[in-house]
């Protein structure tokens, strides 16, 4: 899988590092920063709910 972030669309919520912090990164007041852009598989729980919960949908998870 891969992530892809839209810095337009990001507020900087930070709902994504609450759920899955190995993959996503949000400096105070800042934009989302990926850390990891194919995460393994056994990160695709947190990384779904990590999109899920994105409340401006600046999230998407693609299958490869
Ligand atoms: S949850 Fe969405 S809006 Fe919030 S920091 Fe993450 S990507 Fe940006």
């Amino acid at each position: 899988m891969r992530i892809e972030a839209d810095p337009d669309l990001c507020q900087g919520h930070a709902m994504c590092e609450l759920e899955a912090p190995d993959v996503f990164e949000v400096p105070p007041k800042g934009k989302v920063r990926v850390l990891d852009a194919a995460p393994s598989g056994d990160q695709r729980e947190q990384v779904a709910a990590a999109v899920r919960y994105c409340p401006t949908g600046a999230l998407k998870l693609l299958e490869t």
